[in-house]
């Protein structure tokens, strides 16, 4: 089910939810498209009907970020629980592993996607992880022919966003994949390259603030939360 934020549909299943869904759309044969949606993605898209139009082609439009449980909340909806980009990867690393499904990781700098591959061994033994690409290789038939050839059942695209939503939409048909999901950062957090907020900040809902201390630039990013609230409280009847 979905909810309707500026034009933009956002899923309101949780991780349970989306999970069992996922799985069925893969032993049922259907693609599906995962994307992570936020403030910033939703007040983009007012800008650009190319984008909205993209975010409301996936199957999947994931909650992720604060802000959309608050406008949720403000407009009557139901969205209580944040679904992050990189926990919904986890989430399907776990149900690939344990109904013996297998992934691939395309995106990020050259050895990250590799060492993001050793720490989810480490989190799930049993995880068939197909293949890895780098996100800086060039040559899309050499891609798509890899990613066939391995025959993955999810593959996980951290291009950046909209990048690596565009570039799903324009090659998931010609894919055999069941599965692809954009997520951003996720490798390099992954790797270790970059650190996420303690658990104690996530819990509370204030990974924005540790984002903020470490990184002072993305207030420019999070200033415009207070700016998606007003639009969404004038849209609302
Ligand atoms: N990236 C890539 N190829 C490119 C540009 C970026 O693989 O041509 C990767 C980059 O190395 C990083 C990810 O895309 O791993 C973007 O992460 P970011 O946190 O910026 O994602 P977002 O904030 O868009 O979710």
């Amino acid at each position: 089910m979905k909810e309707k934020f500026l034009g933009v549909d956002v899923s309101n299943y949780t991780y349970d939810q989306l999970k069992k869904n996922i799985m069925t759309d893969i032993n049922e044969h259907r693609k599906s498209f995962i994307v992570a949606i936020n403030p910033e993605k939703i007040l983009q898209a007012q800008k650009d009907a190319d984008l909205l139009h993209l975010l409301n082609t996936a199957t999947y439009q994931i909650p992720d970020g604060v802000g959309i449980l608050i406008a949720s909340r403000m407009t009557g909806g139901t969205i209580r629980e944040r679904v992050t980009g990189i926990d919904m990867l986890l989430a399907l690393c776990e149900q690939a592993s344990l109904h013996g499904k297998s992934v691939f990781l395309y995106g990020a700098k050259p050895g990250v996607a590799e060492k993001a591959s050793h720490r989810l061994k480490e989190m799930y033994p049993d995880l068939k992880i197909a293949g890895i690409i780098d996100g800086y290789e060039k040559d899309q038939d050499h891609i798509k022919d890899t990613i066939n050839q391995a025959k993955p059942d999810i593959v996980f695209v951290a291009l950046g966003s909209p990048r690596q939503e565009y570039w799903i939409v324009d090659h998931m048909e010609e894919m055999d994949a069941k599965v692809f999901q954009g997520v951003g950062g996720s490798f390099d957090v992954l790797s270790g390259r970059v650190k996420r907020a303690p658990a104690v900040f996530q819990k509370v809902g204030l990974e924005w603030l540790y984002r903020l201390i470490k990184e002072p630039w993305r207030i420019k990013r999070q200033i415009k939360l207070p700016t998606f609230l007003l639009k969404v409280l004038k849209t609302k009847k």
